[in-house]
């Protein structure tokens, strides 16, 4: 007969731990920030998502777990997510509720192809995103090795409406004082903001500044150039396809961690 007090307690290694809300900050009603505890054994690249979620609901049996970027970079001990608020989404409806203190789920395992390793040497790196699609970026432009390995790094992002701009604008701002890349930043980091649905210096999707060659006006530089040139796509499914067709027109050949190349992509949320 087996003492049920003295039996083994059987440890699933992959599962997730449970990280504690160290703070969260909301921007708009669709989009907010939070940081959590990091586990020392967790290991990432800057750029890789991970999974995390939150304890199962009352009435459902599993915890509701999704893909999030990691917007820290690898050198942190905390981790950071920039997130939206879906109304009735599964996860979001409840994250968006999350207070300092509070418990999240993080997963064992960060994948991810917005890695620094999936591309070839060049001179500028390009990060064009959409919406939360910024937010592997937050993590590589806080990364040191980022300005180590280019001599330009070019950030855009494009939202619909003015507000949703603040975190990326605040974070870049706040780079210029960061201890670890401060100094290496200079004029190396040029972050490009542009509007779709609002009056702005800069209205349009990043296919139409790329095509009109309103971008490389802003930037002062020549159009894309796969000699010296990489870029990192991050946004919807529609925005990936058609940015991702436009750089291909410009010569620049898609990488991947096992196969390194001039420009690699990801997708920001699925549907
Ligand atoms: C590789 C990868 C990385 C991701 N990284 C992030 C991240 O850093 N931040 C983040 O907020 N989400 C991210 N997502 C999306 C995330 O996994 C969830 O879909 C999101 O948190 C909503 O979860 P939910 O359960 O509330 O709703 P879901 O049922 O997952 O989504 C409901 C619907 O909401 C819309 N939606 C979901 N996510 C977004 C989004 N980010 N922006 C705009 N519309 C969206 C879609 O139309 C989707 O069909 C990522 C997805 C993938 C595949």
């Amino acid at each position: 007969m087996t003492d049920a007090a003295s039996a083994p307690v059987k440890v699933n290694p992959n599962a997730p731990s449970a990280e504690t809300v160290i703070d969260v900050e909301h921007y708009t009603d669709r989009l907010f920030s939070f940081s959590i505890t990091r586990p020392p054994a967790f290991r990432f690249r800057s750029g890789e998502f991970v999974m995390i979620g939150l304890p199962a609901a009352e009435g459902q049996k599993k915890p509701v777990m999704r893909a999030y970027s990691i917007a820290s970079p690898s050198w942190d001990d905390k981790l950071d997510f920039f997130s939206i608020k879906v109304a009735d989404g599964p996860l979001t409806s409840r994250l968006q509720k999350i207070k300092p203190g509070d418990q999240v789920l993080l997963g064992k395992k960060s994948v991810g192809t917005l890695v620094l390793d999936a591309l070839t040497p060049g001179k500028r790196l390009y990060m064009f995103s959409t919406g939360t699609g910024i937010a592997p970026f937050a993590s590589l432009m806080r990364d040191p090795e980022t300005y180590e390995r280019y001599d330009k790094v070019i950030l855009t992002h494009t939202c619909r409406q003015r507000a949703e701009l603040s975190y990326g604008l605040r974070l870049t701002e706040s780079l210029r004082d960061d201890p670890l890349v401060g100094e290496m930043i200079g004029d190396k980091l040029a972050h490009i903001t542009s509007l779709t649905r609002e009056e702005y210096p800069l209205k349009g999707r990043i296919t139409t500044l790329i095509e009109s060659g309103r971008l490389f006006e802003e930037l002062g530089v020549p159009a894309l150039d796969p000699a010296t040139d990489r870029v990192m796509i991050c946004g919807s499914m529609d925005m990936i396809k058609d940015t991702k067709a436009l750089v291909e027109t410009f010569g620049l050949v898609e990488g991947s961690n096992s196969n390194p190349g001039d420009f690699v992509v990801e997708k920001s949320f699925v549907g």
